[in-house]
């Protein structure tokens, strides 16, 4: 009933009128209704290499909220996750951009292209993820390694063993794991190096503040070699300038995601830009 309530506010104020509970009370009761309405929608973003190629993409999750417009993912994602609608809602991103994966497999200019898709730490937990990734695949007759899986440090939270039984069988499939937002949170190093990842992800405040903190381009550059030295790729996101671009190449990164090249995209105009390239 409190949420019933708190829908309907939602119609007589306005954003501004509303106390911070009250947003959080409507979003959560609008997130309910949000995937049988079919509120979603996947963007892509291109990944571009060290020739300026278009290699893959990443796919970035938005909702389309009917009275509030485009809610982006860092203001529902937390909460999906909170109230367990993050298994739902992360089935479908995974089913969509699998689906998406498929399309593009028949088409010869996109036929090459990997996905990456972002999974929420609650999602990776559930008993069972590994099988509804397999499933998930099987049922889009994708190749598996073409699918990329974005996981954050904060899985390691859990007992690592289970989570490198998790990740290993889903390697021996070729489904790759790249580590995303890297050097934003707690990991040690010595967890980390068990972890049977491919690739680690450059966090964009690294990127961003490469040439106003020198901290940040240490950081970035101990990335890089720390990636070398485990033999893992690295990509770096965020990359709004060719400075960016040409300090990350210097220091070994030469895989790129960033507005440099393209802002994520519906999947039509990324179909286009694709193919313009
Ligand atoms: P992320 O996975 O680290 O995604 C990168 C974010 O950086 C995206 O924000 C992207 O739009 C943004 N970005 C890309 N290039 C640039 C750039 O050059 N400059 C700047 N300033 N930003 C750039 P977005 O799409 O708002 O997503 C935010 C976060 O929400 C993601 O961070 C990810 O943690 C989460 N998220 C997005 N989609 C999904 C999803 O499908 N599932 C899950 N579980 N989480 C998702
Ligand atoms: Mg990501
Ligand atoms: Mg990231
Ligand atoms: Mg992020």
């Amino acid at each position: 009933k409190a949420k019933e309530a708190g829908r309907n506010v939602m119609r007589f104020f306005d954003l501004g009128m509303q106390s911070a509970v009250t947003v959080r009370a409507a979003l959560e009761n609008d997130l309910r209704y949000s995937i049988p309405n079919h509120e979603f929608i996947l963007y892509y973003q291109p990944q571009v290499d060290r020739d300026g190629r278009m290699t893959g993409a990443e796919a970035l999750v938005r909702w389309l909220h009917p009275q509030r417009g485009m809610v982006p993912p860092d203001e529902f994602i937390h909460v999906a996750e909170e109230t367990g609608l993050i298994l739902p809602l992360g089935k479908w991103i995974l089913e969509t951009a699998c689906a998406q994966l498929a399309l593009w497999a028949k088409q010869p200019e996109l036929a090459h292209l990997t996905l990456a898709v972002n999974i929420s730490v609650r999602q990776f937990q559930h008993e069972d993820f590994v099988e509804q990734v397999l499933a998930v695949i099987d049922q889009a007759g994708i190749d598996p390694n073409k699918l990329k899986l974005e996981i954050t440090e904060s899985i390691i939270l859990d007992n690592v063993e289970d989570i490198i039984t998790k990740m290993d069988v889903l390697k021996n499939h070729g489904v790759g794991f790249s580590l995303d937002d890297f050097g934003t949170g707690y990991s040690s190093l010595s967890y980390l190096k068990r972890l049977p990842l491919d690739q680690l992800k450059i966090d964009k405040s690294f990127v961003r503040d490469v040439f106003t903190d020198t901290n940040d381009a240490a950081i970035a550059r101990t990335i890089v070699s720390l990636a070398h030295g485990l033999e893992l790729s690295v990509i770096a996101e965020g990359v709004e300038t060719n400075a960016q671009q040409n300090f990350l190449a210097n220091a070994g990164c030469f895989s790129y995601q960033g507005y440099l090249f393209s802002r994520p995209l519906p999947v039509a105009e990324f179909e286009l830009f694709m193919k313009q390239q």
